[in-house]
């Protein structure tokens, strides 16, 4: 065994009779352990306070069904419950193999909702178990017993605050920090060397800068080394083994073991006690751990702590606005490569890595391919209460066919605030492709079940069938009943039938599905949840009875199955920038008939995830007058979101176009006129900057502009434009040079942006919805296109008499109007005046929220270019 010096055996002997001894102070588990719950319960409620829906979450791994293995899990279940966390007991026959048991491991580790994973220990199988393999099949991060070989050497090179501490040896230093006594200088003796007592006890004493001696089953001279001992750390496994006699005066004694002994006084016929001779050590040991009721509460406790912690780690990791990103800065080549060659030579990040680098979670992400991803909505739950970030909108002047830059700018914009600034950054923009392909076309409107109107009755046992005698009828159907003024759903008078089943739809107020089409991109883009979505769909108006009553998509019974269709499609894609800088694409409603701008739920999402410090740079469709007018008056009044800075894009070549040069076409060449420097033609156009300038500051926000720089610019006019837009009340006007540089052309847009975003806000809408729909018209004609007044067709005379009738009176307006002119006429540049805004058609898109206005230049249709950009663009070609 081993072997006791005589000289300790007579210094013990002579303590022992020193009758003045006092007992030692009792170091109670079971007081510090409840302590250590009930701060943990706290920590656990403020976090799940923080982050709704979170807890932390832990399971418990077993093999085989020992009697004391589940004991000791029982207890660690019912401390998890306790103090709240999601605890789990998975326990695999005693018949599971090795690989079955990796296999579990394996799913639990990348089960993001489980932040502690333990292997119940022995592994009680009949197969062959190599328990170092198992354990170390832990995810270190996960593993909250402290067992896998990364912790261990983390801890024995004494990297404390990176690893997890295996339990029982955490909850002996929990006990000697109860004592008040430092360890620090201390001589401080361990008995016994195992993986998950002896050894980390010996790591955590020699780190917390005690001198420390372990000893084993080996060592010659226990007792004296005992003797020596200021702390004594026991674990192991033999009843009583240490003897009062050998423990220093005064000595801290932890006592790990956990030993049955006989006892004919117990019923059981046993008792527990510990590695330690207990009442001979009280009376020389200074503080003393009972068995039970000492190291083994804390073991638990300590469990639940690691759990805890390592569920915090887990948030502070994904805490929004702390992002760990890597941007890819470009080197610009010369000569400039086409759009398709720098996309094709930018090696970008895998969408997984982006979503990690942006603080998602792995079960948020839906990938599809390499570099697209679709976010699920339960990631703006999870930062429902977070802080948002800087919010600014990109829009425009009324630019040529060409197009002013607008979404090179907010992409150059958002890498110059991410890849150079070191601000987190978002850009969010419109998907390019139209809306159609949602599969809308075709949706019933109505005229199947017009057809079949005189088979009443049977259409209703069709629609609401009988099911074991009672009426299955659906929510939307309820709903219908209800619209009808009917408050039951069986049995119905045969005039109530009549009336449930008949749409009596007037055959020429039908929508046409164009229409619809463009209203359900418009639901997608305003909804911010999936339920918001279905109610939205719920609402659209098909066509209007004979009675004059509108019938909606939930009269059919289609919304549901709509939304269930469009569930996926409300996620925002997630993608990257050529600089890594992350976008969302969502939506493309058009910015005549709609809305024009990306969804509420991509920037909502963008906002949460910057963090306050952070930028969301979004876009608005054509010029300030169109599509930020709707930006502000549609989609900021359902999203309750406030921009904080206005950015306008314009170019020197469509502000000589405003100054009187010649009309611009797509797939020709420009006249001669626009490579030439004529600043008194600019100068003339820049009374068209100014009006756009005009328009965004009555919303009351800072405005930039950013001249974006083609190469045949001359500094003079790119001056002249900038002076101008200063004069006209603008912030800040800056050039770009972002398409030919990346970011580091948009640097100075991305400062000012910085310094105007601090300016508060006076954001306010430019009409009350609750005044006559006439008015709203007439506002947004006067004050944005500075028309003289709006005419009112009778035909848009009749429809806002019929909608104001039908409830829909208070919607917001959403004019389509020409984006090639203020006015309604394309021909005319820059700021026209004394001009009618003749309104032709009203349509009420109730779904989307808005009253469709046309004038006479509406295009309904998609804005096809005459020289679509696609061409010149191959798959392959021979080079490559
Ligand atoms: P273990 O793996 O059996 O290790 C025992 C250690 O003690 C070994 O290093 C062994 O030395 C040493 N040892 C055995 N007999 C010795 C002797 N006569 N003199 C000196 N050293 C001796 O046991 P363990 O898992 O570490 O557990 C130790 C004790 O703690 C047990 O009673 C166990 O029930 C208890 N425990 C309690 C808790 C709790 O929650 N309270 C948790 C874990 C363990 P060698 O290396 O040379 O063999």
């Amino acid at each position: 065994m081993f072997a006791v010096t005589a000289s300790v055996l007579r210094r013990g002997a002579l303590r022992y009779r020193d009758s003045q001894r006092t007992m030692a102070t009792i170091v109670s588990g079971n007081k510090t352990a409840k302590l250590v719950k009930d701060r943990l319960k706290k920590e656990v409620a403020a976090m799940k306070d923080q982050f709704p829906g979170f807890r932390p979450g832990l399971v418990v791994l077993q093999v085989g069904d020992r009697d004391d293995s589940n004991l000791y899990i029982s207890m660690k279940l019912k401390a998890a419950a306790e103090i709240g966390i999601n605890a789990n007991h998975i326990r695999l026959p005693e018949t599971a193999t090795e690989d079955e048991v990796l296999q579990r491991i394996v799913a639990v580790n990348e089960n993001p909702a489980v932040h502690g994973l333990i292997v119940q220990l022995p592994l009680d199988s009949i197969n062959p178990m190599n328990t170092e393999k198992v354990t170390n099949a832990v995810a270190p991060e996960k593993d909250v017993d402290g067992l896998t070989s990364i912790n261990a050497g983390k801890l024995s090179r004494g990297d404390l605050g990176d690893c997890f501490i295996p339990c029982t040896p955490n909850g002996c230093m929990e006990l000697i920090s109860q004592t008040g006594l430092s360890v620090m200088g201390k001589n401080a003796v361990v008995i016994g060397r195992s993986k998950i007592v002896g050894a980390p006890m010996h790591d955590l004493l020699l780190w917390n800068h005690a001198t420390v001696t372990t000893c084993h089953s080996k060592t010659l001279d226990l007792a004296e080394q005992v003797g020596r001992a200021d702390i004594l750390v026991v674990g192991a496994g033999r009843a009583e083994m240490v003897k009062g006699e050998w423990v220093k005066e005064g000595a801290v004694v932890i006592d790990c073991g956990i030993n049955h002994i006989p006892d004919s006084s117990k019923a059981s016929g046993k008792r527990v006690v510990g590695d330690v001779h207990y009442p001979s050590a009280t009376e020389r040991a200074g503080y003393i751990t009972p068995v039970p009721g000492g190291v083994g509460p804390m073991t638990v406790a300590m469990l639940m702590k690691n759990t805890v912690e390592s569920a915090k780690r887990f948030l502070q990791k994904y805490t929004p606005g702390k992002w760990n990103i890597e941007y890819t800065k470009k080197n610009p080549l010369e000569p400039q490569l086409s759009d398709a060659e720098i996309s094709c030579s930018c090696q970008s990040k895998t969408i997984g890595q982006l979503a990690r680098e942006v603080g998602l979670f792995s079960e948020e992400v839906e990938p599809y391919g390499r570099s697209r991803a679709k976010i699920r909505l339960d990631a703006l739950k999870r930062m429902e209460k977070q802080p948002d970030g800087k919010y600014v909108v990109v829009t425009g002047i009324t630019s040529t066919p060409l197009g002013e830059g607008k979404r090179t700018t907010a992409l150059g914009l958002a890498q110059a605030l991410g890849a150079h600034l070191n601000i987190n950054t978002f850009a969010c923009v419109q998907e390019p492709s139209p809306g159609s392909f949602f599969g809308a076309r075709g949706i019933a409107v109505g005229g199947g079940y017009s057809q079949i109107i005189p088979l009443e009755e049977a259409l209703f046992d069709l629609l609401v069938p009988l099911r074991e005698g009672q009426r299955s009828v659906s929510p939307a159907q309820l709903n219908r009943l209800t619209k009808l003024g009917i408050e039951k759903s069986d049995p119905l008078t045969r005039t109530e039938i009549r009336r449930f089943v008949k749409l009596d739809i007037d055959p020429d107020t039908a929508t046409d599905s164009g229409s619809l089409e463009n209203e359900i991109m418009a639901i997608l883009s305003l909804s911010s949840s999936e339920e918001e979505m279905q109610q939205r769909l719920a609402k659209i108006v098909v066509a209007t009875n004979k009675s004059g009553d509108p019938v909606t998509t939930e009269d059919l019974d289609v919304s549901g199955p709509l939304a269930m269709l469009l569930k996926d499609a409300l996620k925002p894609v997630l993608m990257q920038t050529v600089e890594g800088t992350p976008a969302f694409l969502h939506t493309s409603p058009l910015a005549d008939i709609a809305q024009g701008s990306p969804s509420i739920l991509a920037d909502k999402l963008a906002l949460k995830m910057v963090g306050s410090e952070g930028f969301v740079v979004t876009e608005s469709g054509h010029g300030a007058d169109i599509g930020l007018e709707k930006f502000f008056n549609i989609k900021c009044r359902y999203s309750g979101l406030r921009p904080d800075v206005v950015v306008i894009v314009a170019t020197v070549r469509t502000l000589k176009m405003h100054g009187g040069a010649p009309p611009v076409q797509a797939g020709l060449p420009l006249p001669k006129e626009y490579s030439q420097e004529n600043l008194k033609q600019l100068e003339g156009g820049c009374c068209h900057l100014k009006r756009q300038i005009e328009n965004a500051q009555a919303f009351g926000l800072p405005v930039i502009v950013a001249v974006n720089k083609f190469s045949g610019d001359t500094d003079p006019e790119l001056e002249l434009v900038c002076g101008q837009a200063r004069e006209a009340g603008a912030f800040d006007a800056v050039q770009c040079t972002n398409w030919s540089e990346g970011g580091a052309g948009a640097l100075a847009l991305a400062e000012a942006v910085q310094r105007a975003a601090k300016l508060p806000g006076q954001f306010s809408f430019l009409y009350d919805t609750q005044i006559p729909a006439a008015d709203k018209l007439r506002t947004v004609a006067q004050k944005m296109y500075g028309a003289k007044d709006i005419d009112l067709s009778p035909k848009s005379k009749e429809k806002l008499a019929l909608y104001t009738k039908q409830g829909f009176g208070n919607l917001p307006v959403c004019i389509a109007k020409t984006h090639l002119s203020l006015s309604n006429d394309p021909m005319l540049k820059g700021v026209p005046t004394n001009f009618m805004l003749p309104i032709t058609d009203i349509k009420a898109h109730v779904g989307a929220g808005f009253l469709c206005c046309m004038t006479e230049s509406t295009n309904t249709e998609m804005d096809d270019p005459m020289w679509p950009c696609f061409h010149g663009n191959n798959l392959y070609s021979d080079s490559k």
